[in-house]
């Protein structure tokens, strides 16, 4: 836990509320048996959830699945509502990646009960973000390179341009049902190759080479 996004240029904004995209690249949606939604499946995470760089994160006692999802994270940098598409980026700070973590088990018992995800998805310390490269020195977030390497072996790859909803479009309409302040945050989604992850294995997440996340599992 840190609870504050540190930008590269020294900027500190202290996290509010982290929104989470389901089902945003059709890849990962068919290695989960889903089709991509015609409505954006949103989910939150809690200030406590945050994480940084070099964190140990723990999986919780109630769990025996615990998954990583690699995802490019936007920061907002000021407050806004009902934002068009076209105006969306005046609101961005700037970009890290971070893991959605996943008690798969939890999920999947919650889903066939048709119960809320909460547990499953937004326990302490299950969405760590590197630190946050400013909005200006990445001119086209749809078009990132975001992986993930667990014990230095590659996981998880894959494309900003593929995702179903553009970071234009989600923050618009986030900013239409929720609206969006200063230090919240969306996590866009990941792309497939999602896999368990055990006591000492060694995560690192990367954005187009430009910053990097590690992240121990305790
Ligand atoms: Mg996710």
């Amino acid at each position: 836990m840190s609870e504050q996004f540190i930008h590269t240029d020294g900027t500190i904004i202290p996290v509010g509320i982290m929104y989470c995209i389901g089902r945003n690249y059709l890849e990962h949606a068919k290695e989960m048996g889903s089709e991509l939604p015609s409505e954006p499946v949103v989910f939150i995470k809690p200030a406590t959830a945050h994480a940084i760089s070099g964190s140990k994160i723990a999986i919780p006692t109630f769990s025996e699945n615990m998954h990583h999802e690699v995802e490019l994270v936007v920061v907002i940098g000021k407050d806004c509502n009902n934002v068009s598409e076209s105006e969306a980026m005046d609101y961005v700070s700037g970009y890290g990646v971070g893991i959605d973590f996943t008690l798969r088990d939890v999920q999947m018992k919650a889903k066939e009960s048709g119960l809320p995800w909460a547990t499953s998805k937004s326990f302490y310390s299950s969405a760590p973000v590197s630190n946050i490269i400013p909005i200006d020195l990445i001119s086209e977030p749809n078009n990132c390179k975001i992986e993930l390497f667990v014990n230095n072996k590659p996981v998880q790859s894959g494309y900003t341009s593929d995702m179903q909803r553009t970071v234009p479009q989600l923050i618009s309409y986030i900013s239409h049902v929720f609206r969006l302040r200063k230090g919240d945050c969306i996590f866009t989604g990941t792309p497939q190759g999602v896999g368990q992850v055990v006591s000492g294995d060694k995560l690192l997440a990367k954005l187009d080479d430009k910053i990097t996340l590690d992240i121990e599992i305790e």
